[in-house]
């Protein structure tokens, strides 16, 4: 029977630790803050990196482009709904980014799933970053293409896949000289989950020298970094065959475009099935991304892009500061219990000892390594007032489970002390009990040989 299936999915998702839900969250002003369950949290959680979501000018926009334009576009962009705001956005966009041409999507999982279902045909060949967003690498695999992906931002195997890749296309060439087939290059910016930044001068020369397209995903990149906000591509001095920008994050609304050629773009009118046969985005939510794109580049934009520099700068030190104080606890402790208790060698000692990964971008993640131990730092974090998602595979590799946390132009250093405070605590707590348990088994094990 087909439920079986569905509940042992279930089942196996609850027995892994991997039991997803979601939380409805309750309106606040300002992204800094979250309220659940009427309790009012610090979020550290949060994508919407410069507070625009809040942001007074975007909703002046909304409310008088509500007023002007209605709510809602009655169409796909092929019939009614390509709306002015929605040109001017794209044409906005492509002007600002400097790329012929700007195709707007509903979000940037549409779109990437959009240019790889068009784009990819049965001989084509797709070399991504093994780290990619699941949009991108879901993709790849339902595409018609092959995929290889490459080691995590390593440019050796990258070129070893590209040899091999030319190797291929040069043997079908051989075989029919008409041959049309394609490699394509995918890799983020910003990696959504590690927060670090892909080496794109390299991996641009690369694919120019195997005569790849080259695809950059720049969902965390778009409006913090680079000229006036331009992202990682600028930043890089580079200009891939097909960028991807999104407005879930940086932009503080939702949305997504894809900047590509006039060829390209044509094709994509003529083709792209989810851009046919989807409603246009609202013509309000057109006016709001058009007034997103001014505060980036303008005064406002950079102020908030320097606080959230100021910020990150001053939660990196903070936060060593505490893995290191967590360290000396755990290092006393240990050497407390091997006087003691620990002589027989029954058994090493566990430890939750997490880690930074290093990164510059506002991501900041924490690994911690198991699931539950993940689950359960977020847990007790939650419980002290501190809003922080646990990430469990399969969405980042097994093994690292961490705390993904994101740092916002909205917070001050006061909110960030006071996580701090909270995470050093409930690491001692937390170890402080995986001890307890640990001596309680240990005492069990010698009564039972008694
Ligand atoms: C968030 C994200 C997406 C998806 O964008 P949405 O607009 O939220 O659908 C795509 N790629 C990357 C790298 C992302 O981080």
């Amino acid at each position: 029977m087909w439920q079986q299936r569905i509940k042992a999915a279930i089942e196996k998702q609850k027995r892994q630790d991997r039991y997803r839900s979601r939380i409805q969250c309750q309106s606040q002003d300002s992204t800094a803050l979250i309220a659940v369950a009427g309790k009012s949290y610090l979020n550290f959680s949060s994508n919407d990196y410069l507070g625009l979501a809040n942001d007074p000018n975007m909703i002046q926009i909304a409310i008088s482009a509500a007023q002007k334009y209605g709510v809602g576009s009655g169409g796909s962009g092929h019939v009614t709904g390509y709306s002015e705001p929605l040109q001017k956005l794209e044409s906005a966009l492509a002007n600002w980014l400097g790329y012929d041409a700007a195709i707007v999507y509903p979000s940037g999982f549409t779109a990437n799933q959009a240019v790889i279902k068009l784009l990819i045909e049965r001989d084509d060949h797709i070399i991504a970053d093994r780290l990619s967003h699941a949009s991108l690498l879901e993709a790849a695999m339902f595409s018609q293409g092959r995929l290889n992906r490459f080691k995590h931002n390593d440019i050796e195997s990258l070129e070893s896949y590209l040899k091999r890749a030319a190797a291929r296309r040069e043997e079908q060439s051989a075989l029919d000289p008409e041959s049309t087939a394609l490699n394509l290059v995918i890799t983020e910016g910003i990696f959504s989950m590690d927060g670090d930044t892909a080496p794109l001068t390299k991996i641009a020369a690369l694919s120019k020298k195997y005569q790849s397209l080259l695809m950059v995903d720049d969902a965390h990149g778009i409006g913090l970094l680079g000229e006036s906000g331009k992202g990682s591509c600028n930043q890089f001095g580079i200009k891939p065959d097909i960028l991807i920008v999104t407005f879930g994050k940086a932009f503080g609304c939702s949305g997504a475009a894809v900047l590509v050629s006039h060829e390209l773009a044509e094709y994509f009118v003529q083709f792209s099935r989810p851009l046919i046969y989807s409603t246009a985005i609202a013509p309000m939510q057109g006016a709001i991304l058009l007034k997103a794109i001014d505060i980036i580049k303008g005064d406002l934009g950079e102020r908030k892009r320097q606080i959230l520099q100021e910020n990150i700068r001053y939660f990196k030190e903070a936060i060593n500061k505490v893995l290191v104080s967590v360290q000396d606890y755990l290092q006393m402790n240990n050497d407390h219990m091997n006087n003691n208790q620990m002589n027989n060698g029954d058994k090493e000692r566990e430890a939750i000892l997490p880690y930074l990964l290093h990164s510059e971008s506002p991501i900041q993640p924490l690994i911690v390594g198991e699931d539950e131990m993940a689950l359960k730092l977020s847990q007790r974090l939650q419980n002290a007032g501190i809003w922080v998602s646990a990430i469990r595979p399969p969405t980042v590799p097994p093994q690292t489970a961490r705390l993904r946390i994101t740092i916002t132009a909205e917070h001050t250093f006061e909110m960030i002390d006071q996580f701090m405070v909270t995470l050093k605590t409930a690491l001692i707590s937390l170890n402080r009990d995986l001890n307890k348990n640990l001596k309680r088994n240990l005492n069990d094990n010698v009564h039972s040989k008694e």
